[in-house]
């Protein structure tokens, strides 16, 4: 019995061909070659991919999870007003720290912390704090806010691995609220 084998679309140029050989994937040498150097330049990006993570710093990861997690606060309150002065808010605004990251560096993360505030008073009135606070609870609630308060001064240092973890959930968290919509 003849084992025939059936034409088939190359890897390359996409024309359809029969090939000679149960696992030819190419139509011809050609297209041979181009399909090996593809292969090899896969495996290369691969491992500068893979350098790139190693070398990034503890720094590195919490930066881009602070990306990850602004996109979320911007996305939750881009139709409530500043969170300070009350204005709405256009599409350039900040996510603004109650408690600042330099001094509660473990309520860097935290969501009942942050909140879309206009450019004026995050930049320019640094973080317009007195209006803030004035406003904070109503927009979390006052059970949260006194969580807040309580949790100012633990002292968390995220891992490598729980920084990875948080910035998927932020990402999840993200393109839930984008569907909502
Ligand atoms: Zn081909
Ligand atoms: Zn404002």
């Amino acid at each position: 019995m003849e084992n025939k084998i059936n034409p088939r679309r190359c890897k390359i140029c996409q024309t359809i061909f029969t090939p000679a050989r149960q696992l030819q994937g190419v139509c011809g040498y050609d297209c041979a070659k181009a399909y090996t150097n593809k292969l090899k330049e896969n495996k290369a990006k691969q491992e500068r991919k893979v350098l790139k993570e190693k070398l990034k710093t503890h720094k590195d990861h919490l930066q881009e999870l602070q990306k990850v997690f602004n996109t979320y606060i911007r996305e939750r309150d881009k139709y409530k007003g500043c969170v300070s002065c009350g204005k709405l808010l256009n599409a350039k605004f900040d996510a603004g720290h109650f408690y600042s990251v330099g001094k509660y560096p473990n309520l860097r993360f935290n969501v009942y912390n942050v909140h879309g505030q206009c450019v004026e008073c995050n930049q320019h009135r640094h973080g317009n704090i007195n209006e803030y606070s004035l406003r904070l609870g109503d927009r979390i609630g006052n059970d949260n806010l006194l969580k807040l308060n309580d949790s100012r001064n633990t002292v968390t240092k995220l891992s490598v691995p729980e920084i990875e973890v948080l910035k998927i959930k932020y990402k999840e968290l993200t393109k839930i609220l984008k569907n909502e919509q």
